[in-house]
């Protein structure tokens, strides 16, 4: 059964689409908590970070290299953005297929909410 983000990679589910490659996709977050935000997804059905292997490393660090090319075109590379993954329950991960949220246009604020 494909996940919410294969939909949307897949064409199955609309999206506003930044990048795609043969490895990853990129799409703007349907609720976004910034100027810039988008999801960072890769096409095979990771469904958390606790869920990688051991030889997805080079897969991480496409995500990651995508970021970086995606804040630069959005024009947030030199003003700095936010890079989050969230995992599992208590993480606040909502989608169980991996994803990195791509976040500027704005200061961050600080990096969580202290309780
Ligand atoms: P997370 O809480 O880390 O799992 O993040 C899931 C993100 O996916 C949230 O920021 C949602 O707004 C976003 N999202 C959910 N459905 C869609 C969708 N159909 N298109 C784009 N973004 C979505």
């Amino acid at each position: 059964m494909s996940t919410l983000f294969t939909k949307i990679i897949n064409g199955e589910l609309p999206s506003d689409k930044v990048y795609e490659d043969d490895q990853v996709c990129a799409f703007r977050d349907i609720n976004p908590a910034a100027p810039t935000h988008i999801l960072i997804v890769p096409r095979k059905e990771v469904a958390t970070v606790d869920d990688l292997a051991d030889d997805d490393g080079a897969l991480v660090g496409k995500m990651i290299l995508v970021a970086r090319d995606l804040a630069r075109s959005e024009g947030i590379a030199d003003s700095g953005y936010r890079l989050i993954i969230n995992c599992k329950d208590e993480g606040g991960q909502e989608v169980p297929h991996l994803h990195l949220h791509l976040m500027g246009g704005r200061p961050m604020g600080p990096m969580v909410v202290r309780t």
